[in-house]
């Protein structure tokens, strides 16, 4: 394996464009084989997993004609120069109706019901009205109306669901119309993460002068979760060589990959480099991003190691778009795609050339439809609060300057993230 992350990229002169920072640890991480196993799960339980198999449609969905409205079926041509046909019968879902419809009858049929094959076309209950004689029909309907056809949603033998696909709540409801109870899916990414800094506590305990809360290890936990990731968490590491290094140890035997936050760009008390180029071959990298410019990914001995930065926002935006996407490729995802849409900005925001920036805004649609942004002030990457209030990122291309009230740009909402 080369995961081209060595000590080329300090040395480098400028800062590294995001895309080819993704490009790289897409590249890397698809060289080693498949990390994961997989397992048999009920459909019930498969939301958030991830689909070892093409799905091939073992049947017609649906699997009869059957009608789609309350009302009559008939044979359109029995309405060719009559209006009115006796009722021979009456057909509710889930009861066929299995005697022959004589020509020039209707029958009496209800949502979701078989239409039996001699009929061909079903008139909704609003455009008739009953008489002595039978029902009337106040208008000719096309023939086939109202008829959902056999396999019309699904065809036997089709692909309904590729390899790869993160399955969603409707994608549940569609294998389950299949008749598929179990699926095979990828075990579950099992993640370790701390956070390492001489200046960390724990909420709840006592700040001492120079101290701060470890606010990164909440986030990233909250955000693993709700990818389904199982997540190891290994606490604060302070910053001393031989603690860090025994978590390192550990958090490589444990999990599949690891995560920190702190201690990778060039401090005195930065000892996260020294360790991670003995015990792994970790890049140390410096992007082309606002904020997150350094960031870490390389190999530790049996995981795959992702360093974000220390602040807070910094620690987020290079979660969301570098490490997330990488931890979506290592559980067997093969859609992984961010979606932007165009907004126009309502304030203007400054930004220089050189760095791609991620600010936080929030997007909302006016009366006219049309998507909107507005930013939440103060950008500074330790201004978590920026990002607590935001519900999207507002991305600024690296060579475009500053935006004003009025212009388009392209939001990524956070929903669409993970
Ligand atoms: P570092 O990357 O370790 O140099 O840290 C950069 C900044 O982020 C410093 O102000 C740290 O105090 C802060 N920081 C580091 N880790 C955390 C954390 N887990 N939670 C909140 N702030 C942190
Ligand atoms: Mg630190």
């Amino acid at each position: 394996m080369t995961t081209d992350t060595s000590s080329d990229c300090c040395s480098q002169p400028g800062l590294q464009p995001l895309s080819s920072a993704q490009k790289k640890m897409r590249d890397a991480l698809a060289e080693t084989p498949a990390l994961l196993t997989t397992e048999q799960v009920p459909v019930a339980s498969a939301c958030g997993r991830v689909l070892a198999n093409d799905i091939i449609s073992p049947m017609a969905v649906p699997p009869h004609d059957n009608s789609a409205m309350d009302g009559y079926a008939l044979r359109a041509a029995d309405l060719a120069d009559n209006d009115t046909l006796p009722i021979a019968g009456e057909c509710l879902a889930g009861h066929p109706f299995l005697q022959p419809v004589p020509e020039g009858h209707c029958l009496r049929i209800m949502t979701g019901a078989p239409v039996p094959a001699d009929l061909d076309t079903v008139v909704m209950q609003e455009q008739t009205q009953k008489t002595d004689d039978g029902i009337r029909f106040c208008k000719k309907p096309r023939e086939g109306a109202n008829v959902r056809r056999a396999g019309e949603d699904i065809m036997p033998d089709s692909l309904v669901l590729p390899a790869g696909r993160n399955l969603r709540p409707q994608d549940l409801g569609l294998l389950a119309s299949l008749g598929i109870a179990e699926v095979t899916v990828q075990r579950p990414l099992k993640v370790a993460i701390f956070s390492t800094g001489d200046e960390l506590k724990l909420p709840g305990q006592k700040l001492e002068a120079g101290e701060i809360y470890d606010s990164n290890r909440f986030l990233v936990q909250a955000m693993l979760e709700q990818m389904g990731i199982e997540v190891v968490n290994l606490g604060c590491i302070a910053d001393d060589p031989e603690l860090l290094r025994k978590a390192f140890l550990d958090a490589d035997e444990q999990a599949d990959a690891v995560i920190t936050s702190g201690g990778v760009s060039v401090g005195d008390a930065d000892y996260t480099k020294d360790i991670l180029e003995q015990e792994g071959s970790i890049g140390f990298w410096k992007l082309a991003i606002k904020p997150g410019k350094p960031f870490a990914f390389g190999r530790l001995k049996s995981s795959w190691f992702f360093g974000l930065p220390g602040n807070p926002v910094s620690a987020t935006v290079t979660l969301h778009q570098l490490v997330v996407p990488a931890l979506k490729q290592l559980a067997g995802e093969t859609e992984v795609k961010p979606v932007r849409y165009p907004a126009i900005c309502q304030t203007p925001l400054k930004k220089g050339p050189g760095r791609m920036e991620f600010q936080r805004g929030i997007v909302s649609r006016d009366e006219a439809g049309q998507l909107q942004v507005v930013t939440t002030g103060s950008q500074g990457s330790g201004i978590l609060r920026s990002m607590s209030q935001a519900n999207c990122y507002i991305v600024l291309e690296q060579e475009q300057g500053s935006v004003e009230a009025g212009n388009e740009v392209l939001v990524q909402p956070f929903d669409a993230l993970l």
